[in-house]
């Protein structure tokens, strides 16, 4: 018998002609509608982007579900280990907690880099799904218990109270609700808020991508892309309704990925502390009869990846770490000091229904600039305190402050930034100097 992986194989669940792009005028190209914006699931329509023999024609977006992950969807085809046309079964996948519906989810500028009805597609698009068509969730809700040993440090010490409810426990264990979020980008969208148009978008996405995505050329019709990149984690304290509620006080983390300091916890950023003072905050203003939000962006070593971000940490240790060339160092091997792109990060608030924020816990000023543009009041905002910082961060910290980056200490002078130096490298065994 033969098997997908059988070089001999005459199973095959390729069309024996390869399309390699669409076009408008083609009888493959008869999408199912997808008027981005439309305030009902219904009206708004499902989002498709399935290749597969009863799919490829009704296609309304380009990509692929899984973020960055889509490609290992691809390896497990390809290695047999997955039915090219495998169906999920949602049985019980539904949400745990029915987030309600908010304008922002009918307004195509306000939400452009997800699905707002992705949550849901069980009970919007079940009609198509029963046809066999492949509608995929791009967000799931779930709930969990979580523990964070500078959590239970906090409890420990009596600045978090046990409640029985949210704080469950001395070990520190402790109740959130959790929504994973996949990109899917309403290209005219996009382009606006970027202020470019929506065809030098497309031109840029497929010419750097290596010509992935053709459709991004020949379909100008279709106007939605799931992008293959990392997605973001919500991480919500306290009842989930009362984050959409203005009448209760909010304290929000945006944080953005640091793996080497999130989870190893190395000490040459302030990444892993600020992220558990947000969590420990967030945890308080639940607790005070508020919310706390903590959102978790895949976007590693400011969306700039783990290679470029080791090769600037050699070269900061290298030249002389100091707080004056922090930034340089960076632009030296990226070409750019940041592509975070904080622009499309503040659509997971208008999805939560958040219209105003009282406590952000963050220093960042394009964080603040970005959401405050999106027509989000910022009433209050946190700095990291002085004590959580670790030693070798304090260049990081105090040239990001330079920059502009919210403080309620002293202005540092450029003079200043000359002084703040980080460790070196001598106890290491290969440096002799
Ligand atoms: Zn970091």
């Amino acid at each position: 018998m033969p098997t997908a992986t059988d070089p001999t194989s005459t199973t095959n669940p390729y069309s024996n002609r390869i399309v390699l792009t669409t076009y408008p005028s083609q009888s493959v190209a008869n999408p199912i509608p997808l008027t981005w914006g439309s305030s009902t699931a219904a009206t708004r329509g499902p989002v498709i982007v399935s290749r597969s023999k009863t799919t490829l024609s009704k296609r309304n977006a380009i990509g692929a579900h899984g973020g960055s992950y889509s490609i290992y969807t691809a390896l497990a085809i390809a290695s047999g280990d997955l039915e090219p046309n495998f169906r999920p079964n949602f049985l019980n996948t539904q949400p745990t907690f029915n987030f309600p519906y908010q304008d922002a989810w009918g307004d195509r500028n306000k939400i452009v880099s997800m699905d707002p009805f992705g949550h849901d597609i069980v009970k919007h698009y079940s009609q198509y799904l029963d046809e066999g068509i492949d509608v995929r969730p791009t967000i799931a809700v779930t709930r969990a218990t979580m523990r964070v040993s500078e959590i239970t440090d906090a409890i420990t010490r009596g600045r978090i109270p046990i409640d029985g409810t949210i704080v469950l426990n001395s070990g520190g264990d402790v109740k959130v609700t959790k929504v994973a979020v996949e990109p899917v980008w309403y290209l005219p969208g996009v382009a606006d808020r970027f202020g470019v148009s929506e065809k030098d978008l497309r031109r840029a996405l497929f010419e750097h991508t290596g010509g992935s995505y053709p459709e991004l050329i020949t379909r100008p019709d279709m106007k939605v892309f799931l992008p293959p990149i990392g997605g973001l984690t919500v991480y919500i304290f306290g009842p989930p309704e009362r984050v959409s509620d203005p009448r209760v006080r909010l304290a929000l983390r945006i944080h953005d990925e640091c793996n080497g300091s999130d989870v190893f916890q190395s000490d040459i950023c302030t990444c892993r502390p600020y992220l558990t003072f947000g969590i420990e905050e967030a945890i308080k203003e639940a607790q005070q009869g508020g919310s706390g939000v903590v959102i978790y962006f895949r976007k590693e070593g400011r969306a700039l990846g783990e290679v470029v971000k080791y090769l600037v940490y050699n070269s900061r240790k290298r030249g002389g770490d100091t707080a004056d060339k922090y930034f340089q160092r960076t632009e030296n091997i990226a070409g750019t000091k940041d592509m975070r792109f904080q622009a499309l990060m503040p659509d997971i608030l208008h999805w939560l229904g958040i219209t105003k924020i009282d406590r952000m816990l963050s220093m960042s000023n394009m964080k603040h600039d970005a959401i405050v543009e999106q027509g989000i009041p910022i009433y209050e905002r946190v700095p990291i305190p002085d004590d959580m910082i670790p030693e070798d961060s304090r260049v990081e910290i105090d040239a990001k402050i330079h920059s502009g980056y919210f403080s309620t200490g002293k202005p540092i002078t450029e003079d200043d930034l000359k002084q703040v130096k980080g460790r070196g490298w001598e106890s290491w065994e290969d440096v002799t100097h």
